[in-house]
């Protein structure tokens, strides 16, 4: 399955949801038909963790944005399962502080993107500052319709300096968020994830989709490109996201780093 080819936003286009099915499984039958490929995946990114973190030179930054119960969490807790916790940075942005409202929106962002060796991931990102800011009415459209060109430079200033960024967008269904929040009330275990603002934004579908039209074809650029991941199957969404991850990683063919030759004379006694 080819995930970058298949789920990618072109560069330049204009993105309409519902133009992309979030249930399809692309030949995958079921979980179990899944379940190998996988676990496959999670291997293979373990070792291209390492050489990442062995090359130490460069970075990936791995963006999860989506409506509530789309699984960010889930994917992080699915994906990065086989890796060293060394090498891999969750960061997750909540409501910014009164400090950091202080500050451009970038500047807590840019304080937590991944140094040299490691993997970062975030869980929302400074796509909020395009997506609620722009529904919830936080800045003026003056403000908000600025900050697609400053994301797209930031991005590019990150790339150039050694960091490979991937962009992923968890697609679920407007019925299918009813379903988990259904099941977040009901299950005692779930239930903490469940706040009360969650009804209100569900309210706001629509706008935070034509939000996400916008920042998902106005910010798929050549270096920091887009991902629309069919999420309505949480284990195709694992899937997805883990392949992605490899064919990214696999095309930065890291190195490990050559002891000098002064290393290589020593002997240990
Ligand atoms: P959760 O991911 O469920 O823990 O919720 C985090 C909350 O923080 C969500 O309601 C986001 O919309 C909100 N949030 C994240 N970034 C921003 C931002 N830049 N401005 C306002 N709210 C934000
Ligand atoms: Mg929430």
């Amino acid at each position: 399955m080819d995930c970058a080819k298949l789920f990618r936003v072109k560069p330049g286009s204009k993105v309409k949801l519902t133009d992309w099915d979030p249930s399809v499984t692309h030949g995958f039958k079921d979980k179990d038909a899944a379940k190998a490929e996988l676990a496959e995946n999670v291997d293979k990114l373990e070792h291209l963790q390492t050489m990442l973190y062995a090359e130490g030179r460069r970075s990936l930054l791995l963006v999860l944005q989506g409506m509530d119960t789309s699984g960010k969490d889930g994917t992080v807790r699915h994906v990065f399962s086989g890796l060293n916790p060394t090498g891999v940075e969750v960061t997750s942005f909540g409501k910014p502080t009164e400090r950091e409202l202080d500050h451009d929106f970038l500047w807590r962002i840019h304080a937590r993107t991944p140094r040299r060796g490691m993997i970062g991931v975030f869980n929302r990102s400074h796509y909020e500052d395009v997506l609620v800011v722009r529904v919830a009415n936080l800045q003026p459209k003056a403000v908000w319709s600025e900050r697609y060109d400053q994301i797209n430079d930031f991005e590019t200033m990150l790339t150039e300096n050694g960091t490979t960024i991937l962009k992923c967008f968890l697609h679920i269904s407007k019925d299918e968020q009813r379903t988990r929040l259904q099941e977040r009330l009901k299950d005692p275990e779930k239930n903490w994830k469940f706040q009360p603002g969650d009804l209100a934004v569900r309210k706001q579908w629509d706008a935070y989709q034509a939000a996400y039209e916008d920042a998902l074809g106005k910010c798929s650029t050549p270096h920091a490109p887009w991902h629309i991941i069919p999420a309505n199957n949480k284990w195709f969404r694992n899937l997805a996201v883990s392949e992605l991850l490899v064919q990214t990683l696999e095309a930065m063919k890291c190195e490990l780093p050559k002891a000098s030759a002064e290393v290589l004379k020593l002997k240990v006694e």
